[in-house]
């Protein structure tokens, strides 16, 4: 996708701070962290959202899930963690390319919205 910031951050035309990568992954820390940790986990693939995967390749996805916990583990995040992926404008989903927050460090507050 020409537009997608997040397209631009895989292919390095945008700077971020890279945590891992494989083939079919990217993640990196968020610009405007809201907790001690806050990583974002893409594929590197394009996808809008959750809402639009239903032809995406389960690879992808799975890979994205997979990613996670090794993410986790890689930041220390041994008392837990949270894991979000805002859907849709009533998500307030700002950026159009499928993403899941690793949200920690801290404890998270026990509502979620
Ligand atoms: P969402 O609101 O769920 O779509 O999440 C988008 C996230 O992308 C927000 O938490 C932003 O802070 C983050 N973000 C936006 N631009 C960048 C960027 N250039 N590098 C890192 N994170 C970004």
């Amino acid at each position: 996708m020409e537009n997608c910031l997040f397209c631009k951050i895989v292919k390095g035309e945008i700077p971020s701070t890279k945590v891992y990568e494989n083939e079919y992954v990217y993640a990196f820390r968020d610009i405007s962290p809201q907790a001690p940790t806050h990583v974002l986990v893409i594929p590197k693939e394009h996808v809008s959202s959750l809402d639009d995967t239903e032809a995406f390749p389960d690879r992808n996805l799975a890979e994205c899930l997979r990613a996670i916990p090794v993410i986790a583990k890689q930041e220390g995040l041994t008392g837990g963690y949270r894991v979000v992926s805002n859907c849709g404008p009533d998500a307030c989903q700002s950026v159009p390319h499928l993403h899941f927050h690793i949200l920690g460090g801290t404890q998270m507050a026990d509502r979620m919205a």
